[in-house]
């Protein structure tokens, strides 16, 4: 018997440059001196939700499906990595219940953002915004969010089975 619920895990960091542009949550956030250096749009918070999903059914990580040596995902907006994730979700015998994030970024703030990247993943995930949470914080100055050479997310995702 499977499992009534699966619960899952994902953290991404990407290092910061000024000059990028700056994704978050599939927001380009407006005016951020920085942004993060990746394969694809470098999406920290769009690339956890996508290893908490994978984490959830077990299914490996999002370098596992989408690996940066295929250059099929060289720029790409995660959004579409979000949506490929989900249809092997939607393929399982699993739903999302909720969905809780944390954005690590010394600056700028995002938190007017969120309910814009709240709608954005709930339109993907096919999933109502109520059970979408993001939050954010600092890193008081500490470390390398405190320093501004990175930008990391954590979310966690809950599935139940689908009766
Ligand atoms: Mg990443």
């Amino acid at each position: 018997m499977p499992a009534p619920f699966r619960i899952g895990y994902g953290y991404d960091v990407h290092r910061l440059q000024q000059g990028l542009p700056l994704f978050l949550g599939g927001v380009l956030i407006p005016s951020s001196p920085h942004g993060a250096i990746g394969h694809s749009d470098a999406d920290v918070l769009l690339h956890a939700v996508c290893d908490a999903l994978l984490g959830a059914l077990a299914l490996g990580d999002i370098g596992t499906h989408f690996p940066d040596t295929d250059l099929s995902y060289k720029g790409i907006d995660s959004k579409i990595l979000l949506q490929k994730t989900y249809e092997l979700v939607a393929h399982s015998n699993y739903k999302i219940s909720n969905i809780d994030c944390t954005v690590l970024l010394e600056s700028p703030k995002i938190m007017k953002y969120a309910d814009e990247m709240r709608h954005l993943i709930s339109n993907i995930l096919n999933l109502n915004m109520a059970n979408i949470s993001i939050k954010a914080s600092t890193s008081e100055s500490m470390g390398f969010v405190g320093r501004q050479e990175g930008v990391a997310a954590h979310a966690i995702a809950l599935l139940y089975r689908n009766e």
